[in-house]
């Protein structure tokens, strides 16, 4: 059987883990390295300034004192017996759609599968959809992707609605911030503040990640690590050269590079 790697950003005990868990058992030997807790938001994270600690809670289950990608690095490279085939991270408790993919600890444990070499799929569920679909889901992707594979360097951002009536391939949304940092006063008279209290909004719709789920369709976004923006390379060729014309490096500089 192929050794599959689960993990989450939720926490090893998330219920979202457990149902991906059980969906997956059919598809291969699914190992559970994930954070001993929540670490949502976290982004890409990984720890370097401290060791890593490993307890096993069970035959294949692991929790580990730190963020999801540094439970996928652990699983690829080394930890587990054999490399893993896939890369599954989920479900998340709450969707990952747009520009919010950058905070995530779901999707960014997927990216690190992906920097590894490992297909690999980040699965989210919309706040009232329901674990046992969006695990069905997962499966049924998954199966594809071990199938048929997913293009270099990509991975699938996959959201769930409450009641999905079919599946889209999507693009990312854009969140629109026009909410306003909240500005509060604690009994001791100190100020303190929240960030991302507001509901989000969205520009267009059409095609995104976000329309799809709002439509009731399960959103499968293929994402890449390359942020490189091609375009810009032309738009700012001009920018580049002028500043190299410009620049003068100075003699200690100069000294030291030499
Ligand atoms: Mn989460």
């Amino acid at each position: 059987m192929p050794l599959l790697l689960l993990t989450n950003d939720d926490g090893v005990h998330a219920p979202g883990l457990t149902a991906l868990e059980q969906a997956l058992a059919e598809l291969g030997d699914a190992y559970v390295l994930a954070p001993e807790r929540e670490q949502s938001a976290c982004g890409h994270a990984l720890t370097l300034h401290r060791p890593l600690r490993v307890d096993r809670l069970g035959e294949r289950r692991f929790a580990v004192n730190g963020t999801p990608s540094d439970c996928v690095n652990l699983g690829v490279l080394g930890f587990l017996a054999e490399r893993p085939v896939l890369v599954v991270a989920g479900v998340n408790h709450g969707t990952n759609l747009g520009d919010d993919v950058t905070y995530s600890g779901t999707v960014s444990a997927a990216m690190e599968g992906t920097l590894l070499g490992v297909p690999s799929i980040a699965v989210s569920l919309a706040p009232n959809g329901d674990l046992a679909v969006a695990a069905e889901v997962a499966r049924l992707i998954a199966l594809r992707v071990l199938v048929a594979g997913l293009p270099k360097k990509t991975l699938l951002n996959v959201n769930v609605p409450a009641a999905p009536r079919g599946i889209r391939l999507t693009r990312l949304g854009h969140r629109v911030y026009s909410e306003k940092i909240v500005e509060q006063t604690d009994p001791r008279g100190r100020t303190h503040y929240w960030i991302g209290a507001g509901a989000p909004e969205w520009e267009e719709l059409q095609g995104t990640d976000m329309g799809a789920l709002h439509e009731g369709y399960v959103s499968i976004t293929p994402l890449h690590l390359d942020l490189t923006n091609h375009r810009a390379l032309d738009a700012l060729a001009d920018f580049g050269r002028s500043l190299d014309a410009q620049y003068r490096p100075t003699a200690r500089k100069r000294a030291r590079s030499e």
